[in-house]
């Protein structure tokens, strides 16, 4: 019996020792991961970039749970996760025109098949980029294709709706040119200055 617990319990550390062996080696070979590691340092120096808004109202702070290219989700996504309990007010990062809204999402939570779920406004910005804001709850876009947005403007509530574990606000900025996909990496004005954020860090809307 005990030579059985024994063998159990090995048999439990080593699928640990795999998983993070596993998650030690999975990280996204994309030159962006490095590129942003070396700014949030300050190794990189970037002047001319447009510096976003937080995309919440002045005043609040909230927790980034997942950074660029983490490995839970965003292994491969420049993309930022905020940690916001339902119903928060979202506001634009960036002026633009609204040129997607999807809001009639209802399911949501850790399955692939909850992905087509989740509800989203893209913003389209005057340089060509554009701006993902997702999970929003069901009928919470505030905003409707082809309205023109301030930044700082309420557009949506958000929620948990698509492939999300818990509530909290999924925001990517992109480009596309000629068919071709390419992430943007984004930097934000916070109470401490412009920084590009980090993950389990909180960040406050001046
Ligand atoms: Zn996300």
């Amino acid at each position: 019996m005990r030579n059985l617990l024994n063998m159990l319990r090995q048999r439990k550390l080593f699928s640990i020792f795999f998983f993070l062996l596993f998650t030690a080696c999975s990280v996204s070979k994309n030159p962006l991961r490095q590129q942003v590691k070396q700014l949030q340092k300050g190794k990189i120096k970037d002047d001319t970039s447009y510096v976003y808004a937080l995309p919440y109202a002045e005043g609040k702070t909230f927790r980034v749970i997942q950074g660029y290219f983490s490995r839970f989700s965003h292994k491969e996504r420049a993309a930022l996760d905020f940690n916001m309990k339902r119903g928060t007010e979202i506001t634009a990062a960036r002026e633009g025109v609204v040129i997607r809204v999807k809001e009639d999402g209802t399911l949501g939570g850790l399955k692939k098949k909850f992905r087509p779920h989740g509800n989203n406004v893209i913003i389209q910005h005057a340089d060509g980029t554009r701006a993902g804001y997702w999970h929003l709850q069901h009928n919470g876009a505030l905003v409707t294709a082809g309205d023109t947005v301030q930044k700082g403007q309420v557009i949506g509530l958000s929620g948990k709706t698509g492939y999300a574990l818990s509530p909290h606000l999924h925001f990517l900025v992109w480009r596309s040119s000629g068919g071709q996909w390419q992430q943007v990496l984004t930097r934000f004005l916070t109470s401490k200055g412009i920084k590009y954020l980090k993950g389990w860090k909180r960040y406050k809307n001046p």
